[in-house]
C-alpha cells in the first residue's frame, strides 16, 4: 500500500497514529536543527518533519529533495507548535520516519505556486504543471462537480442520456464546420458536429421522449473574446411541450445547480423578458440585471433646436448614472473616449450634469435652454447628483453602443459584483434575420426553431416581423443557454428553408434526412443547450472558460503543448487523396 492517508485529510484528532504519505514536494525549509517539507496532493497539503536531532541521516536526505520530487512520507501525525488555520491540515505536521523518493522531477519551467511566475504561454505548454495548482485544480474538480450535479438533476427528471455521433454531416448553427476527410471514400468529408441539434430533435422523432448529453461540439470560428474551438453543451431535448415546460424544467436545473454548487437559493421565477424589451431597455440581448440604468430614448424631445447631431440622427438615447454628476471633465473625456473606440461605434458623447443644487449643465448647452434640459432630466427620472449621458446615431449601433456604456458605467460604479447572480430567460427572438450583405434572411437561432403560431401567417407576407419561439438563458449579461420550440410539421418546415432561400432540392441534399423522418410521426418537441464551460467559469468566478477546462486551445486555436494543428506526412495525404495548395 503506497499510502494510508491523503495529504488533506489529517486533522488533530488524528495525532499520534503512524501513517504514509505520498506526493509532490511543494517547498522545503531548512532551520538548521529541523527541515519542513509541504507534502502536495489533490487533497491539499501536509507539513513534514524531518529532525536533525533525532534521525540525521534521514534529514540530511529531505535537505536533497527538489521541488515536485514525488515522495512516500511514513511518519507520526503530531500537534504543531506554530498552527496554520488557514489550511485544513495546519494544526498538525507529520514527523517523518522513514522516506522513500519514488520518483525525481526536473526544476520545473515555473513554480507551482498560486503566485506562479510562469507566463500564459508557458503554463499552457506546461499545463499538466498548470494543473497543480490549486486554483486551477479547483476548477476542474468544480467542473466534475457541475456535471455530476447535472446528471443527477436530469436523471431524476427522466432524461436519457444518449451519444450520438462525432463523425456527421454538416449542422445547422451558422458557424464554419470542421471537416475531417474520408480515406475510404476518396474527395469525400465528414463534419464535426457543431451541436447534436439534427441528431436530438430524431431521437424525438424516435419516441425517447427526455434526451440530454454533455457533450464536445465543434465551430470552426475566428475566436472572439472567450471562445474554444470545441467547447461543451450541456444539450437537451424534451417531446410534447410547449415553451413554458421547456422553461420551468431547465429554470429547475439551474436553480438546482445554484443550490448545490453555490449554496444560493432563488425563490422567485426567473423573469422572462421578451426581446424587444431588452434591446430597448438595455441595448442587448443578454442584459446585466444586477443593476438598472436602463436606456430611454430622447429622439423625439432633442429634436428642433438646430443641433444637427441630434436632428439627424435616427435614434436618440440616454442612460443616468446616479451620483456621477460631479464626474470631472478628465472623466467624461474618457467616457467619450470609450464611446468612440471603433468596436463601439459611436460618433461622441453629449452629457448633462445634474448639480447637487439642481442646475443642469450640459455639453450642448448652446442649443439647449435649460427648460429643455429639465425636460430631459424629467424623462430620464434623474436626480440632483446625477449625469445623463447622451448618444445619437442609427438606432442599431446607437443602442449597442449605449449598452456598452452602461455595462462599463456598471464596472467603474462596482454594480457587477461578481458573488451576485440576477438570471432571466429572455423570450420571443426574431425567427429571422436579414443580411444586408448577402440580402437574404438568415435563422436568428437555427432553421428548425419554430415560429409563433400566431405569427405564422407573417412568414408569407413579412418574415422579418415574424417571432420565434425561442429563448435564452441569460445570468449577469451572459448568455449560458438557448434553446426553441422546434417546428414538427414537414409542410413549415418546407415553409422556413423556403424564406431561407434555400431551393427545395438544396433543403433535400441538407436536410433531407430530417424532413424524410417528419414524415413519419414527429412529436412536438422542444430544446435547449447550455454552455457547460461557462456555466463552470460563471460559477468558478472565472472571466475565462479556458481556466476551466483541462486542455485548452489558445487564441489562435493552437494547443501549444500537443503543438497541434500540425502538418501531416505526405504518405497520410496520399492516403487521404488529398494535394495541399500552396505548401510552405
Ligand atoms: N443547438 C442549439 C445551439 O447549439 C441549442 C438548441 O436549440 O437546443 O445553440
Amino acid at each position: 500500500m503506497y499510502r494510508t492517508n491523503t495529504c488533506g485529510e489529517l486533522k488533530l484528532d488524528d495525532a499520534g497514529k503512524s501513517v504514509t504519505l505520498c506526493g509532490w514536494v511543494q517547498k522545503s525549509r531548512d532551520l538548521g536543527g529541523m527541515t519542513f517539507v509541504d507534502l502536495r496532493d489533490r487533497y491539499g497539503i501536509t507539513q513534514l518533519l524531518f529532525n536533525m536531532d533525532t534521525n540525521r541521516e534521514l534529514c540530511e536526505s529531505a535537505r536533497k529533495l527538489g521541488r515536485e520530487f514525488v515522495i512516500q512520507a511514513e511518519g507520526i501525525v503530531r500537534e504543531r507548535s506554530s498552527k496554520n488555520l488557514r489550511i485544513p491540515t495546519g494544526e498538525i505536521e507529520i514527523e517523518v520516519t522513514s522516506l522513500n523518493i519514488l520518483n525525481r522531477s526536473e526544476i520545473p519551467p515555473f513554480t507551482i505556486e498560486e503566485d506562479t511566475d510562469g507566463g500564459e504561454e508557458l503554463r499552457m505548454k506546461y499545463r499538466y504543471l498548470d494543473l497543480r495548482r490549486t486554483s486551477v485544480r479547483n476548477n476542474i474538480l468544480l467542473r466534475h462537480r457541475v456535471a455530476g450535479e447535472t446528471r443527477k438533476y436530469l436523471d431524476s427528471a427522466g432524461f436519457v442520456d444518449v451519444e450520438t455521433p462525432v463523425l456527421i454531416k454538416s449542422t445547422p448553427e451558422g458557424a464554419r464546420d470542421f471537416v475531417v476527410p474520408s480515406r475510404m471514400h476518396p474527395g469525400t468529408f465528414y463534419a464535426l458536429p457543431q451541436s447534436p441539434q439534427t441528431l436530438k430533435q430524431l431521437l424525438m422523432v424516435s419516441g425517447f421522449d427526455r434526451y440530454y448529453q454533455i457533450v464536445k461540439c465543434f465551430r470552426d470560428e475566428d475566436l472572439r473574446a472567450d471562445r474554444q474551438l470545441e467547447f461543451t453543451q450541456i444539450d437537451c431535448e424534451m417531446s410534447f411541450v410547449e415553451r413554458d415546460d421547456v422553461l420551468d424544467t431547465f429554470e429547475g436545473l439551474a436553480k438546482h445547480l445554484f443550490l448545490k454548487i453555490k449554496g444560493v437559493e432563488f425563490s422567485e421565477p426567473f423573469i422572462r423578458m421578451p426581446y424587444s424589451e431588452a434591446m430597448e431597455n438595455y441595448g442587448n440581448d443578454k442584459p446585466d440585471l444586477r443593476f438598472g440604468m436602463k436606456i430611454k430614448e430622447l429622439t423625439q424631445i432633442v429634436k428642433g433646436r438646430g443641433f444637427g447631431v441630434f436632428d439627424s440622427a435616427e435614434y436618440v438615447g440616454a442612460i443616468c448614472a446616479a451620483g456621477c454628476g460631479d464626474y470631472s471633465r478628465k472623466q467624461t473625456d474618457e467616457l467619450t473616449e470609450f464611446v468612440k473606440r471603433p468596436q463601439i461605434g459611436a460618433k461622441g458623447l453629449v452629457y448633462v450634469k445634474y448639480g447637487t443644487d439642481g442646475t443642469l449643465k450640459s455639453s450642448a448647452d448652446k442649443f439647449y435652454s435649460p427648460e429643455d434640459l429639465k425636460l430631459w432630466a424629467g424623462r430620464m427620472e434623474a436626480e440632483p447628483g446625477d449625469l445623463i449621458l447622451i448618444l445619437a446615431g442609427e438606432r442599431k449601433i446607437t443602442l449597442s453602443a449605449l449598452s456598452e456604456l452602461r455595462l462599463e458605467l456598471g464596472n467603474r460604479l462596482n454594480l457587477r459584483p461578481a458573488d451576485r447572480f440576477v438570471p432571466l430567460w429572455v423570450v420571443d427572438f426574431p425567427l429571422l434575420e436579414w443580411d444586408e450583405e448577402s440580402s437574404r434572411f438568415f435563422a436568428m437561432h437555427h432553421p428548425f426553431t419554430s415560429p409563433k403560431p400566431e405569427d405564422i401567417a407573417l412568414m408569407e407576407t413579412d418574415p422579418g416581423r415574424v417571432r420565434a419561439n425561442a429563448y435564452d438563458l441569460v445570468i449577469n449579461g451572459v448568455e449560458i443557454g438557448g434553446g426553441s420550440i422546434r417546428i414538427h410539421d414537414a409542410g413549415i418546415q418546407k415553409l422556413m428553408f423556403r424564406v431561407l432561400g434555400f431551393t427545395p432540392e438544396q433543403a433535400e441534399e441538407q436536410f433531407g434526412f430530417l424532413l424524410n423522418a417528419f414524415r413519419y410521426g414527429a412529436p412536438p418537441h422542444g430544446g435547449i443547450a447550455f454552455g457547460f464551460d461557462r456555466w463552470v467559469a460563471m460559477f468558478a468566478g472565472q472571466d475565462s472558460i479556458r481556466d476551466c477546462i483541462a486542455f485548452p486551445k489558445n487564441n489562435s486555436g493552437r494547443d501549444v503543448m500537443l503543438d497541434t494543428p500540425a502538418a501531416i506526412s505526405g504518405d497520410q495525404l496520399d492516403e487521404l487523396n488529398i494535394a495541399i495548395k500552396n505548401r510552405k
